[in-house]
């Protein structure tokens, strides 16, 4: 893009063609959404808009933006946020950003939301707090407990937490904790529900991620380094020997390899296990219900 005179229209056109030559999936969504970012407009306002000239100087934001995209960066990371149950969540390198699938589970969550008052939740692996948020928010009277092994994820759920329940982020608590760990004193409690989506992705599977998801996203948000099961056995346990007590607990299941923790989950003998498929028609959510 030289110093030429950009309007939205041109500058559009020509960024998708960009876009679309380096191979980045969905270019003309992209380069719209980047340049919304930039002149802080909805997508629709560029279309009013098209023939807005563009400054110097947001031409050189825009520019700078483009450049990441191109290096596979993700959209989310680069405009600082992504969308979870209808909210905007603030997102960096230090967390997963939320996904499509993850909002199932959230809905089942919430389908519970007649038969108890007052809940506790317990997120385990919370990351931008996407789930311990927008369940928070979206059940009124629910306390929720978050746990993330990693500093700088908490930081971002409680800013979630401050900017999305407002008055009411005390309703949520963080707690810095290795899942894998000693399960401490203090969090062993009982909870009403409890919900996770742990790194599920086998070690062997990392290399053939896209780019955006594998050399940009925490890898101890997407992988336990072995065989993508760490993290349920962990779950299955806690809550089996009763370190964990709950009325029902929601994990969310690996797209790759759904029949094996179905088999291992099968393998515990729990009461009562629901199993709810995603939109694309694979098993996706686990409840088992206590
Ligand atoms: N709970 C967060 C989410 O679902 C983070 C999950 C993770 O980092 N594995 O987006």
């Amino acid at each position: 893009m030289t110093a030429q005179n950009w309007t939205i229209v041109t500058i559009l056109k020509t960024t998708a063609d960009f876009f679309s030559q380096k191979n980045i999936e969905n270019p003309r969504l992209n380069a719209e959404l980047l340049l919304g970012h930039v002149l802080d407009m909805p997508r629709v306002r560029l279309y009013l808009e098209h023939d807005r000239p563009l400054s110097p100087e947001e031409v050189k934001r825009y520019r700078e933006q483009v450049r990441r995209r191109v290096r596979h960066e993700p959209l989310q990371y680069i405009v600082g946020s992504a969308g979870f149950m209808g909210m905007e969540f603030e997102v960096t390198p230090a967390v997963l950003i939320p996904r499509p699938e993850t909002e199932l589970l959230a809905e089942k969550v919430l389908e519970l939301k007649e038969t108890m008052d007052a809940p506790r939740l317990l997120d385990i692996g919370t990351g931008s707090g996407a789930l311990a948020v927008s369940l928070a928010r979206l059940w009124p009277q629910s306390r929720v407990t978050a746990l993330d092994i990693s500093a700088a994820a908490l930081q971002v759920a409680q800013n979630n937490a401050q900017r999305l329940l407002a008055g009411e982020a005390e309703r949520v608590t963080f707690y810095r904790h290795n899942v894998l760990a000693d399960w401490p004193r203090d969090l062993r409690d009982t909870y009403d529900v409890i919900v996770s989506n742990p790194p599920y992705i086998r070690r062997d599977e990392m290399d053939g991620l896209q780019r955006e998801v594998r050399d940009y996203e925490p890898a101890n948000a997407l992988t336990d380094g072995g065989d993508g099961l760490v993290f349920y056995r962990r779950l299955f346990d806690l809550t089996a020997k009763g370190i964990l007590h709950t009325r029902h607990l929601f994990v969310e299941m690996s797209g790759s390899q759904p029949e094996k923790i179905r088999a291992l989950c099968a393998g515990y003998n729990f009461p009562l296990i629901k199993i709810y498929p995603d939109l694309n028609n694979r098993d996706r959510i686990l409840h088992i219900q206590f």
